[in-house]
């Protein structure tokens, strides 16, 4: 009988939800890095759209700051970019790191902005006095680990925004 197996998978699909990667696997060893080929950024903010994350174009919230993410409860939030002159790789790096963020958020299941688990080098702790913060500046060049995170998260429903500006 065909019926009742499709009524099972169909079932099966509906407990399992969307597959969510496993974020807190952390960068391999020789990824691809923003200092190797810092044109990952823009496939960052493709994935970034399509999850729904706006980014602007101004001054961060944080002063002092070229870039920013705000982590909105239960949805997806705004990364804010700095329009200042900088090379590709610099460029590359804040979008990067701003996406660890990302990461960190959906790790928390949109309820708070959690550490990866990725680690972070002692430097970075002792000047930002954050993990998630150390964490994302300690890995922020690994832009290919990150988009391949990205890629893997599947589109949350609920959170699309209407485009990239
Ligand atoms: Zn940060």
């Amino acid at each position: 009988m065909i019926l009742p197996r499709l009524l099972m998978l169909v079932v099966l699909a509906f407990d399992a939800g969307p597959r969510r990667p496993d974020y807190s696997a952390p960068p391999p060893a020789r990824g691809l890095t923003c200092s190797a080929d810092p044109t990952i950024a823009d496939a960052l903010l493709r994935q970034g759209q399509r999850l729904g994350i706006a980014v602007v174009a101004g001054p961060p919230e944080l002063p002092g700051r070229d870039a920013s993410y705000r982590a909105e409860p239960g949805r997806l939030g705004t990364i804010t970019l700095k329009q200042r002159p900088m090379s590709a790789e610099v460029r590359c790096l804040l979008i990067s790191h701003e996406f660890i963020h990302v990461l960190q958020h959906l790790h928390g299941g949109l309820r708070g902005v959690p550490p990866l688990g990725w680690g972070a080098a002692r430097p970075q702790l002792e000047h930002t006095g954050s993990l998630q913060e150390a964490e994302a500046y300690t890995h922020q060049n690994q832009a290919g680990h990150v988009l391949r995170l990205l890629q893997a998260t599947p589109t949350q429903t609920g959170s699309s925004r209407p485009s990239l500006r």
